[in-house]
């Protein structure tokens, strides 16, 4: 008998490889593709055994509130990718920006966050923390010295995103983590517009990262999902027992849904991104587009940073058109390939104006200050063949 073949530790793995093989648990049966445990529960062969479970001193699962084989993997394969030490999923990208933040403060602490925020991360911010005694300041995150002017002794941690939406503003990741450790507190980054594969905050210096794995993870626009990656220190002190205890676990089914996807995440962001610079290229010559807001361009104002930070310029770009909004809804609305939708990093292309959407919300002078203007547009690239996608707003740009 040959003796068994030999795994590898999968911390010497590369990312392609990683994202197929990290973090299975295989069961007796030997499958291939990782089997889905749609389990609520799970059978203690004593009441010894039960006893020990719950005093951490034996391992095994207890309840799918807390853990579950499928979420497990997903779990440990994003943790080897992020080269974090832990990881935690999440029902949603706002169930993990909710508890990354609400984990690790209490009344009397105060938070820094970049204005350019998603909207819902901005309602967190702006509106749930204050109503439990957190104070929050809003800076412009490009700006460092508002970081430095706005921490204070009691600042528990700071909270920002980049690429930004809509307008794919970058922050210097390092520098805020610097300014933001100077002053004792934590910096919580959400990677959701820049991808895994194309920006590791943890490695910048950040020690939270949060994703909405609905984004790039899932990446065929079928099942929400989030997931918080940090170390075991920061998982343990602010994050296991707030989501246990509150509940917003990630279902097994959209768990597997995720882990099947991440599989092919590294083969399907680097079309989309490879297609979005040559999108980004062809618009930024059209006689009909005045900008094109692309962090893979020389002529994006924070081009260095992103060059420094990012390993590529991402799947996301936006861009501003000659007119208003009269103008850019003739525009989205001529169009027959590319979809209009809010979402993003879906395998379809997506258009959405975030004046009227996204950004509806805010006043007038926030939209301003953020560069949101009438003939703004927000394009998500998706995988389909780019000479198709020119074809189609070179048609609709008349
Ligand atoms: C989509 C998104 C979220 C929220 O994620 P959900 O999965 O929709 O809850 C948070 N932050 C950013 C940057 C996002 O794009």
């Amino acid at each position: 008998m040959p003796s068994p073949r030999k795994s590898r530790d999968p911390k010497t793995l590369r990312p392609a490889t990683v994202l197929v093989h990290g973090g299975s648990l295989r069961s007796q049966f030997d499958e291939t593709s990782e089997a889905m445990f749609l389990t609520q529960g799970y059978l203690y062969d004593t009441m010894e055994i039960a006893e020990a479970r719950f005093k951490g001193e034996a391992p095994g699962f207890i309840y799918s509130r807390f853990s579950n084989p499928t979420v497990a993997m997903f779990e440990q394969r994003m943790a080897l990718l992020e080269g974090a030490q832990a990881a935690r999923a999440t029902a949603s990208g706002m169930a993990a920006v909710t508890a990354a933040l609400m984990g690790q403060v209490k009344a009397g602490d105060h938070v820094v966050a970049a204005r350019a925020l998603f909207g819902s991360c901005l309602y967190v911010v702006e509106e749930l923390l204050p109503r439990f005694g957190v104070e929050t300041t809003l800076v412009d995150g490009a700006d460092l010295d508002a970081w430095a002017k706005a921490m204070r002794p009691n600042t528990r941690t700071a909270f920002l995103e980049s690429p930004t939406n809509p307008t794919l503003e970058v922050i210097d990741i390092a520098a805020v983590a610097q300014i933001v450790h100077k002053g004792g507190a934590t910096l919580v980054v959400d990677n959701a517009f820049a991808s895994p594969m194309t920006q590791k905050p943890l490695a910048l210096g950040a020690d939270c990262t949060v994703y909405s794995a609905t984004k790039h993870i899932d990446g065929q626009g079928r099942t929400l999902g989030g997931v918080i990656l940090a170390s075991e220190a920061f998982i343990a002190t602010h994050i296991h027992n707030f989501l246990r205890q509150t509940g917003p676990c990630l279902s097994p089914f959209n768990a597997w849904v995720m882990l099947k996807s991440l599989e092919t995440m590294p083969v399907r962001v680097a079309a989309q991104q490879r297609s979005a610079e040559r999108i980004a290229q062809y618009l930024s010559v059209h006689p009909r587009v005045k900008r094109v807001f692309y962090p893979g361009r020389a002529d994006h104002p924070q081009y260095e940073i992103a060059a420094k930070q990012m390993s590529g310029g991402g799947t996301m770009l936006a861009f501003e058109i000659l007119g208003g909004k009269k103008e850019a809804f003739a525009f989205a609305n001529a169009l027959s390939i590319i979809g209009i939708s809010n979402n993003l990093g879906d395998a379809k292309s997506l258009i959405t104006h975030p004046e009227t959407t996204t950004h509806q919300r805010l006043k007038p002078e926030q939209r301003a200050a953020l560069g949101i203007g009438p003939g703004l547009l927000r394009l998500s690239v998706g995988l389909e063949d780019v000479e198709d996608l020119c074809e189609d707003l070179a048609r609709a740009l008349g």
